[in-house]
């Protein structure tokens, strides 16, 4: 089950192949320390965001994206679908050997469990193997929330986010659930062609965002042939050989809405179950989350946890982050910890992107701060040819700034690029700019960066 020896004294355990994890065990093995790493699945080696996070659905909008418009095939989606899958077994395979190649890295697979607040059983079939170490890292991600719905259970024609991209393409798709994950494969699936619904018990769609930034995503995505219903509230789901039907309420009154098939997606919750956590005495709270400090120390000496298993925000750069703190204790100096988070931006990958830092100004009004706000339509925005260039002048760019010390608050970018100019955005946060001296930076042309010249310009 191990691709190194067992033998001898280990330093530490990382229970998961996440992205904090397994970076955790290089430094760690590279600082010259025993790491054991133990993953359950062989085509999980790096984790959930490249086998079936991030990476492959990024890889299938992509696809989805050059498409531009043409209608429903079957073919396209399948060439994509085949693209993706050789991407990932090549990151899979990159990521094996990265720490394979380290001399002082066990790589074991198999499903680990706490014995104690020191073991760990790691099962593989009827193998077993028990290690030891001082340290352990939990970094088991989250998985696909289960409904209590009638005929929400996965299969057949119900999908989760990683069956979803394995399925046919469907003629009809309904998604339960208007979360990120919901409406990015809402965004793909109808690039690729599918009649898309989402249903979603929000009283208005995106409802995180402000309505102005709502609108705009909602409209891009009825340009693509998908809709978004609202209020709705699934009851039940039954299918069978001639397609799904999901009945949902909204407003007092029974729907049915049929489609080919169904996706699931109403969030992930921490992979923790059946790690055995009580025999270690460790703490979890109400989702299934280990409890953790902001150094990522559980309630017991020597037990940490990463990334998804520890409740905090559901991206990889956080788990990369994670990895930060834990380095910083176990090696360094003790003084990085999730405290000194400021800014931490999201990207969601419709078509064109939305990316968000910061405050909304509907967050910042509940918080009773006085705003200033800049907003423009990018079709509006004369200094910004970028999204002209590549063929999609459509989108957003709002910008929150405090009415008294002039710091930007947050922003909201929909537009071709904004998954990166938001990291720009953020940095400036976290160097407490005005939002006058961003205005004022020189930026490259023709980016979609040089667009924060003209929004920022509206604040005078
Ligand atoms: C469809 C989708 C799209 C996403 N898109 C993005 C995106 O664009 N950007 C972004 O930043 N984030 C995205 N995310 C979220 C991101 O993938 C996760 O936040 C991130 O991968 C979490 O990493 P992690 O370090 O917590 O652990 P994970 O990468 O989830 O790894 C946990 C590993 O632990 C293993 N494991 C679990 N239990 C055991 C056990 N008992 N024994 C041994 N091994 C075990 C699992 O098999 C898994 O490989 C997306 C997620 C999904 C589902």
């Amino acid at each position: 089950m191990g691709s190194a020896s067992a033998d001898g004294q280990l330093d530490a355990i990382v229970i998961g192949w996440g992205k904090g994890g397994k970076t955790l065990a290089g430094t760690l093995a590279r600082a010259g320390q025993r790491v054991a790493l133990i993953e359950q699945s062989t085509q999980m080696h790096g984790g959930t965001c490249i086998n079936i996070g991030c990476v492959p659905t990024k890889a299938l909008i992509h696809d989805a994206e050059s498409r531009d418009g043409a209608g429903y095939d079957q073919q396209a989606f399948q060439a994509a679908v085949q693209r993706r899958g050789k991407l990932t077994a090549m990151m899979r395979a990159k990521n094996f050997s990265m720490l394979d190649d380290l001399e002082s890295v066990l790589l074991v697979n198999g499903k680990a469990a706490f014995t104690g607040p020191r073991s760990v059983r790691v099962t593989a079939g009827s193998d077993e193997l028990e290690l030891s170490a001082a340290k352990t890292i939990i970094n088991t991600g989250a998985l696909p929330a289960v409904p209590d719905i009638q005929g929400a259970q996965i299969g057949g024609r119900v999908h989760d986010s990683t069956t979803i991209q394995h399925a046919q393409l469907p003629k009809t798709l309904a998604v339960v659930g208007g979360g990120y994950v919901g409406i990015e494969f809402a965004s793909m699936f109808a690039q690729f062609g599918s009649k898309v619904t989402v249903l979603d018990r929000g009283s208005r769609a995106l409802s995180k965002e402000d309505p102005d930034v709502a609108r705009e995503v909602q409209s891009c995505l009825e340009d693509a042939g998908a809709v978004i219903t609202s209020s709705a509230s699934v009851r039940s789901i039954s299918q069978d050989e001639h397609g799904a039907t999901v009945s949902y309420e909204r407003q007092g009154r029974m729907h049915q809405l049929k489609a080919d098939a169904v996706l699931i997606a109403l969030g992930r919750v921490p992979n923790t179950a059946g790690l055995g956590l009580e025999a270690a005495g460790v703490r979890t709270g109400t989702r299934g989350e280990v409890v953790v400090d902001e150094f990522l120390a559980t309630n017991v000496q020597g037990i940490y946890a990463l990334g998804d298993a520890n409740g905090g925000p559901q991206f990889t750069y956080v788990s990369l982050d994670d990895h930060r703190v834990v380095a910083s204790v176990l090696l360094g100096d003790g003084t990085r910890s999730t405290k000194r988070r400021v800014a931490v931006p999201y990207t969601i990958f419709t078509t064109p992107p939305l990316a968000r830092v910061g405050l909304s100004e509907e967050q910042a009004e509940q918080q009773g701060l006085q705003v200033r706000i800049a907003v423009k339509k990018v079709s509006q925005i004369a200094a910004m040819p970028r999204p002209k260039i590549v063929g999609d002048p459509r989108g957003i760019i709002k910008f929150v700034v405090d009415a008294r010390s002039e710091k930007i608050l947050g922003a909201a970018l929909m537009h071709v690029d904004s998954q990166e100019v938001v990291n720009l955005v953020a940095l400036a946060m976290r160097q407490r700019m005005t939002a006058a001296a961003l205005r004022d930076q020189i930026f490259t042309h023709p980016s979609s960066t040089e667009a924060l010249n003209e929004v920022l310009a509206q604040l005078g």
